[in-house]
């Protein structure tokens, strides 16, 4: 009797262990697309902030670079839709004051922005960083050979840390970003959620500038190029 009493207790307790391992934060539609303050409780800092993990092996990564003389500047971290919205209109009314055509300003701006609603950068996962040094300017590429993108060659993904655009020249979809970094053990299982999605439909009600040209076969290549077009080992 005792012994089965036992028996069940180390049962539940392994089972208690198990579900605790696999329980998985469950990642809504709103939160994937940077429209819902579910978020915000997941969210760590004040002058940028990310999720808790990301955030504290971001400290470290700073600190460790800092001991070795190189100093890193945090440019943009997590970014909801409307201010993933904001950044887009800026861009977009910039092509077509110059006088690109709708379809020609759009394609102007993925080559380095998302769209409202699919930018990594709503998942509190994604951090631009720079040179300190360059901070004072409005360039985010450092120079390949610098000190600072030696170190962060490196030891980046020490810290879990890796380029999701890189200079792969197989890779489609955005412009090869030096700077845009995500922390791969929170982004991986998110991508897997959000690539559940319809994409397509998620964006038809919402106002952006330009979506006119978001016809179906667009958005399929737009998730196929763009979504996935990022570092293998980050998918
Ligand atoms: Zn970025």
């Amino acid at each position: 009797m005792k012994r089965q009493f036992k028996k069940i207790i180390l049962c539940s307790l392994f089972f208690l262990m198990l579900t605790n391992f696999s329980s998985n934060q469950t990642y809504t539609k709103g939160l994937l697309m940077g429209k819902s303050k579910d978020i915000l409780p997941l969210l760590k800092g004040t002058n940028y902030k990310l999720q808790t993990n990301a955030y504290d092996a971001l400290q470290k990564m700073i600190n460790a670079a800092f001991q070795k003389g190189v100093k890193i500047d945090v440019v943009s971290a997590y970014r909801s839709f409307d201010h993933q919205n904001r950044l887009w209109k800026t861009k977009y009314d910039k092509f077509r004051s110059r006088g690109y055509s709708v379809k020609a300003a759009v394609s102007k701006v993925i080559e380095y922005t998302a769209i409202p609603g699919t930018s990594r950068h709503h998942w509190g996962t994604e951090v631009d960083l720079r040179d300190y040094s360059k901070r004072n300017t409005k360039y985010l590429e450092s120079n390949s050979k610098s000190k600072y993108q030696n170190w962060m060659q490196d030891n980046a993904h020490k810290y879990g840390f890796y380029l999701a655009y890189t200079n792969n020249k197989f890779r489609k979809g955005y412009n090869y970003e030096s700077w845009h970094y995500s922390y791969r053990e929170i982004s991986k299982p998110m991508l897997n959620t959000y690539l559940k999605l319809d994409i397509n439909k998620m964006l038809k009600n919402e106002n952006i500038a330009g979506n006119i040209v978001f016809t179906k076969n667009f958005m399929n290549k737009y998730v196929e190029e763009h979504v996935l077009g990022i570092n293998d080992y980050l998918y």
